[in-house]
C-alpha cells in the first residue's frame, strides 16, 4: 500500500548481477509509469511519472498526514530536505505516496484484474496450487501442473509461463519442478532438471522499532478515543482521515549510515517510517503478536513510562540493504508442506552495526 519504488542503483546492480540490461533502472522506469494512474503530489516530473491517467494502479498522495511537518523538520535539523522519495530515490524526508484510491487499498487485484474479468485472452482459476512446471526435454517451461479440489490438471502454455508466487512461492515451485541445488533436491526425493541456487540468497529487510515518543499534541491514532462515526464517515465518503493511514505510517525517510557516507555515493542503506500511533490500550497485545516481543513485557515497559493513552509515535527502522542473507529449503516433495525457512537475520554482523546506527540517529 506505500508506494516505494527502489533506488536507481538497487535496478543497475540486478543488471550486473543477472547480465540482464533490461533490469536498469532506466530500462524499468518505463513500466513504472505504464503500470500508473497517478494522482500524487510529483506529477511534474514527467520523466518518472508521465501522464497521469496513464496505467492503471492509482497512486495518490495521502490527504492525512499526521506529524508530518515535524519529521520533515527534524529531517532539516539534521541537514536533510523534504524531497519525493521515488523520483528518483535518494537521500530525504517526505511525505508518503500510497496505492489506494480514494483512501483505499488498490492492490494488484483491484488495479489490474477486476476490470477485465470478461476479456478472451484471461482465465482466472480460482481455488488452485500450482504445484510444478513442466519442462520439456531442453528444459523449456512448457505448462504448470496445479492441484485443483483435489484434482491434478496441466496448463499449457504455448509461449512462456511466467513465475510470480511471491518471495517464497517462486523458490518453492522452482524446487518442486525439479530447479535447485542437486543434492538437495536429492535428498527429498526429486529428480533434479536444472542445478541453480534456488533459495540459496534469501533476503529480508529486518525493521526494528523505537516507542513510545510521547507527544503533546492530538495528532496521533488511539482508537479508542478516535474512532467515532466521524471517522468512519471521512473514510466511507471521503477516502480521509485516520482509516487511510496503514498501520499509521505517514511519512518516512531514506539516510545512509557512515559505511556508505565513505563511499560518497548516495544509495541510502536506512529507512525510517513515522507511525502516528498513540499508545492506546491494546498496543502491547498488537506489538506482541507482531514481534513475539512478551506482552507482559511491554505492558511492564510502557506502564513504567506512563505511556498508556498517551499520544505518541513509533520509529521503525528499516535495513534497506541488508548483507545477511537465509535460504528456503523443501522440508518434503509434497507441494502442499510449507518449506523450511532459515532467515538468518543479523549474521553478517554489518547489519546489526547499521541498524543501531539508524537508531542512534
Ligand atoms: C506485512 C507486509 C507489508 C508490506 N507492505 C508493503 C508496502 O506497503 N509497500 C510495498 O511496496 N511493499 C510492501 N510489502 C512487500 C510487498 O507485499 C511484496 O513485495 C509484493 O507483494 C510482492 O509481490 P509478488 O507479486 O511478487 O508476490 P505476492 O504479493 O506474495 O503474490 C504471490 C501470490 O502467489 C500466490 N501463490 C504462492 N504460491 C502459489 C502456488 N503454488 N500456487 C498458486 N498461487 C500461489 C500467493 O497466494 C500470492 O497471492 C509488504 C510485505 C509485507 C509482508
Amino acid at each position: 500500500m506505500l508506494y516505494v519504488r527502489g533506488h536507481p542503483l538497487d535496478y543497475d546492480l540486478w543488471a550486473n548481477i543477472t547480465g540482464d540490461p533490461g533490469w536498469k533502472y532506466e530500462n524499468v522506469l518505463p513500466y513504472f509509469k505504464k503500470s500508473l494512474d497517478y494522482h500524487g503530489a510529483y506529477a511534474d516530473n514527467e520523466k518518472h511519472y508521465g501522464q497521469a491517467g496513464y496505467g492503471y494502479l492509482n497512486v495518490e498522495k495521502r490527504t492525512y498526514k499526521p506529524l508530518h511537518k515535524y519529521f520533515v523538520n527534524g529531517g532539516k535539523e539534521l541537514g536533510y530536505s523534504e524531497i519525493d522519495l521515488n523520483g528518483p530515490q535518494k537521500s530525504g524526508f517526505g511525505p508518503l505516496e500510497v496505492t489506494q484510491r480514494r483512501g483505499e487499498r488498490h492492490g494488484t487485484f483491484a488495479a489490474f484484474l477486476k476490470n477485465f474479468m470478461g476479456r478472451e485472452n484471461l482465465r482466472v482459476i480460482k481455488y488452485a496450487q500450482a504445484v510444478k512446471i513442466k519442462l520439456d526435454k531442453n528444459q523449456r517451461a512448457v505448462g504448470v501442473w496445479y492441484i485443483q479440489h483435489g484434482k491434478k490438471l496441466l496448463a499449457k502454455v504455448s509461449k512462456e509461463v511466467i513465475l510470480s508466487s511471491g518471495s517464497v512461492g517462486s523458490p518453492q515451485l522452482l524446487l518442486l519442478s525439479g530447479i535447485g541445488p542437486k543434492e538437495h533436491l536429492k535428498s527429498v526425493g526429486i529428480k533434479p532438471r536444472v542445478d541453480l541456487p534456488v533459495g540459496k540468497n534469501m533476503k529480508d529487510h529486518l525493521a526494528t522499532m523505537i516507542f513510545p515518543f510521547i507527544i503533546n499534541v492530538t495528532q496521533s491514532m488511539i482508537p479508542e478515543r478516535d474512532f467515532g462515526l466521524k471517522t468512519f464517515t471521512d473514510y466511507f465518503f471521503q477516502g480521509h482521515g485516520p482509516l487511510t493511514l496503514p498501520t499509521g505510517t505517514s511519512s518516512h525517510a531514506f539516510f545512509s549510515s557512515s559505511f556508505v557516507k565513505k563511499t560518497g555515493i548516495d544509495w541510502p542503506d536506512l529507512q525510517l517510517y513515522l507511525m502516528a500511533v498513540g499508545m492506546y490500550g491494546s498496543f502491547s497485545e498488537d506489538i506482541s503478536s507482531l514481534t513475539k516481543v512478551r506482552k507482559e513485557l511491554l505492558d511492564k515497559y510502557l506502564e513504567s513510562a506512563s505511556a498508556i493513552g498517551k499520544d505518541a509515535f513509533v520509529l521503525m527502522i528499516n535495513l534497506a540493504r541488508v548483507k545477511s542473507f537465509g535460504e528456503l529449503k523443501l522440508a518434503s516433495k509434497d507441494p502442499l508442506k510449507h518449506p523450511i525457512i532459515d532467515p538468518r537475520y543479523l549474521s553478517d554482523p554489518h547489519d546489526l552495526k547499521v541498524i543501531l546506527e539508524g537508531k542512534e540517529a
